[in-house]
């Protein structure tokens, strides 16, 4: 059995070349950067070329717009902290309902540690943000808009450039969660207004551990980690060469597989998607079909659990993810789609299959011949599937 691995917006897997661009620096090159010796210089040469390579990925403009962190966590974090103590007198969050925690649980703790008002803007069905309740939240007290480039479970792609100008002209700043959106659609800051955008490494065949914040030229930025003067006083810490090193290849890599990402792995994924729908009843894609990440589905099969077909299909060998996390003994469906007003008995079946340049199509072959006999079985146990045709199914399926 040849395991699938469809799972790619948790994690991908680094890339071989990626991995041999680290090795030396563990190894021979384990100088720091800082030190004034050879040791130190060549890592630091180094690192400079691997700022440029990410740099390029990013269409950024001018150099030490990169601040380097250990993660997209700790980006997402350190935007929305700086903001606050940046824009005196402003002391409103605008950001939206379907952000990853890294932004969700932030802003919730903020708002109940420190009284910020955090203004939760509201998606459609599809995911797309509600305009016009973006507008009306902008306002003068608005300290910083944080709103992500694509989700991580439908692929929905967001109007950032036109939603950080909107920003601005209301006086506030605009980050982007753009963890998804790096190394799989093009990007280019210095046309946009963006203030702040973060990336995670092991989200495009990097490394784990490694993330950064791109900081526009100009923007004023407040740490949030203090202590030595790395990365110009911005994030202290020894920077984690191998992992900034490694990502500026991943991002080198990625630009170069630009192309493919938007043609050949969106072809394997609508094919996986429409062979899905032909083959099994009752099920559906969510998310914004018109504007996605060329690599996610997130198809719902409706009236069972999430968490059974992915046991099922990863007992052959298929991995790939479900919207539900099972928190605290409940199955509670995701806040992605709980948001998008998908109906329970839907949300709880859908499964994200992301791909990555990896995948082939015998990948796509395999998953259409595994899901329709596990989707079979499932709904033969299930309760809900046996007395679907009393209940309404109020939700029209979003794909054409
Ligand atoms: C994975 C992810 C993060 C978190 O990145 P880490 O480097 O794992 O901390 C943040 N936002 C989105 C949209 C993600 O998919």
């Amino acid at each position: 059995m040849i395991p699938v691995y469809l799972d790619n917006n948790a994690t991908t897997r680094t890339d071989p070349e990626v991995v041999q661009a680290m090795l030396p620096y563990f190894t021979e090159q384990f100088g720091n950067a800082s030190s004034m010796h050879a040791f130190g210089a060549e890592v630091g040469t180094a690192l400079a070329t691997a700022r440029k390579q990410l740099q390029a990925l990013l269409g950024a403009a001018f150099d030490h717009e990169i601040v380097y962190m250990s993660s997209g966590t700790e980006a997402d974090n350190s935007a929305i902290m700086s903001a606050l103590e940046t824009q005196v007198g402003r002391d409103e969050i605008i950001t939206s309902a379907v952000e990853h925690p890294a932004v969700l649980t932030m802003v919730a703790h903020l708002e109940k540690t420190r009284g910020v008002k955090v203004h939760i803007i509201g998606v459609d069905a599809r995911g797309r943000l509600d305009m016009e309740a973006y507008r009306a939240a902008l306002g003068p007290k608005t300290a910083i808009v944080s709103i992500m480039w694509a989700n991580n479970e439908t692929g929905t792609i967001f109007p950032v450039e036109l939603l950080a100008e909107m920003a601005h002209e209301a006086g506030a700043l605009f980050h982007t969660d753009a963890v998804q959106a790096v190394g799989k659609i093009p990007i280019n800051l210095a046309e946009s207004e963006i203030d702040m955008l973060s990336l995670s490494g092991h989200k495009l065949h990097g490394p784990k551990g490694i993330g950064a914040l791109y900081v526009r030229k100009g923007v004023r930025f407040r740490p949030l980690i203090r202590g030595g003067h790395q990365e110009r006083g911005r994030r202290a810490g020894t920077e984690n060469a191998p992992a900034i090193i490694g990502l500026g290849k991943a991002a080198e890599l990625a630009l170069a597989h630009m192309e493919d990402e938007q043609t050949r792995v969106a072809g394997l994924r609508d094919r996986l998607e429409k062979g899905l729908l032909q083959r099994i009843g009752n099920s559906f894609v969510t998310g914004d079909v018109d504007n996605r990440l060329p690599n996610t589905a997130n198809v719902a099969f409706e009236y069972i659990e999430g968490e059974a077909i992915l046991l099922l299909m990863n007992r052959d060998g298929i991995a790939a993810s479900s919207g539900s996390a099972c928190t605290s003994g409940s199955l509670e469906p995701s806040h992605v789609l709980r948001a998008m007003n998908v109906p329970y008995t839907a949300a709880h079946g859908a499964i994200r299959f992301s791909f990555s340049r990896e995948n082939t199509d015998a990948d796509v072959d395999r998953v259409l011949e595994v899901m329709p006999p596990v989707i079979e079985r499932l709904r033969e146990m299930s309760p809900f599937w046996r007395e679907r045709d009393v209940r309404v199914a109020e939700f029209k399926p979003t794909y054409a």
